[in-house]
């Protein structure tokens, strides 16, 4: 029987991963480790598995007396106004966590991991395969997340050379649905909490960037089968996603066509914002064949307005996103320069 250690379990898409590690039958401890820093109890409140217990710690400074067969290293804000504002902590739940983590892995263990198409940047080739090396910043705003993803894959790759180590890791592309948090700011979950309050959308610039939005549960199932489930002897990079590319104004215009009497406002543009982002998922189809991204746009959207519809009924006002810090920073960065020029 075996052992895993979930981090980030009580997370967005951990929670989701949770509820496919609890169908396993052939383990008989699972820990979530989560700090509760985007996660929250909720989003797990309805497991009822005694193989289930929960560590309330950062993956950074947690100590086990055992060791786990499994690790699946989850745990990590991926919504650009959560990790611009702690920019240490997204860096060191990543790469600390990590580093921290593989001391908790049995001999002959498994670590996965969830990296990000952040490691793309702001591609110059679409849609982008697992070999193009990417267009980052290290210097830029959203450099905490991407950069310590990078190198976080950076030490599991290493890890796999020198020691041996079997590892999983992943690649996901955008990913929306139920138990985002109301306040996360990420695109499809802002316009639907937005939507449901104020009927404001807010597109930064001319909208005209493009994602690929996956829906949760068709990611989850490709997650599963890639970390356990099928027999894999390919342990990464792989890209995760839906490659329907659709621009940010579409999705805007989608979400306020939905909800009578929204209205979209477009606030500046996001410093560094990726124009585009599409998963080439030839790969994909080739480690983890017959899986796609089945749920439509359409369907996966509709589902994740009737979560947050549940979600905020009762609120008097949907909590605020931490907000688009860098628009306000930029705006002072321009000033200063300029008083001081
Ligand atoms: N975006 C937007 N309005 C919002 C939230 C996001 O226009 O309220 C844009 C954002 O600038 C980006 C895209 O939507 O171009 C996707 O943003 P998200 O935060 O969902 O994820 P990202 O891919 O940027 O990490």
């Amino acid at each position: 029987m075996r052992s895993i250690l979930l981090t980030g379990g009580c997370g967005f898409i951990g929670s989701h991963l949770l509820d496919q590690l609890v169908l396993r039958s052939d383990v008989d401890r699972i820990v979530v480790l989560d700090n509760l820093w985007t996660g929250t109890r909720a989003n797990i409140a309805h497991i009822r598995d005694e193989r289930v217990s929960i560590e309330i710690d950062d993956v950074e400074r947690f100590t086990s007396d055992t060791k786990f067969d499994e690790i699946i290293h989850m745990a990590s804000p991926a919504s650009p106004p959560w990790y611009m504002r702690e920019p240490i902590r997204t860096i060191t739940a990543n790469i600390g966590g990590a580093i921290n983590l593989l001391d908790a892995l049995k001999p002959g263990g498994r670590f996965s991991f969830a990296s990000t198409s952040e490691v793309y940047g702001d591609p110059l080739v679409s849609p982008q395969p697992e070999s193009y090396r990417g267009s980052v910043d290290c210097t830029g705003p959203r450099s905490s997340y991407d950069e310590s993803k990078r190198c976080t894959e950076s030490l599991l790759f290493e890890m796999r050379r020198t020691r041996g180590i079997d590892i999983r890791v992943v690649r996901l592309f955008n990913v929306y649905g139920p138990r985002t948090r109301i306040d996360d700011g990420r695109a499809v979950s802002n316009f639907i909490g937005q939507a449901l309050n104020d009927g404001v959308l807010t597109v930064y610039g001319d909208g005209e960037q493009s994602r690929s939005w996956g829906y949760v549960e068709d990611i989850v199932e490709g997650l599963a089968r890639f970390f356990w489930r099928d027999n894999i002897a390919y342990g990464g990079p792989l890209n995760l996603g839906n490659n329907r590319e659709v621009s940010v104004i579409d999705v805007a215009r989608y979400i306020a066509d939905l909800v009578p009497g929204c209205r979209i406002s477009f606030m500046p543009p996001v410093p560094q914002d990726p124009t585009n982002r599409c998963p080439d998922l030839t790969l994909c189809n080739r480690i983890l064949p017959g899986w796609r991204a089945k749920t439509s746009y359409e369907d996966g959207v509709a589902k994740t307005l009737d979560w947050f519809r549940g979600q905020m009924a009762g609120h008097a006002s949907m909590p605020k996103p931490p907000g688009p810090v860098f628009i306000d920073e930029v705006e002072h960065y321009k000033s200063s320069s300029a008083s001081s020029s």
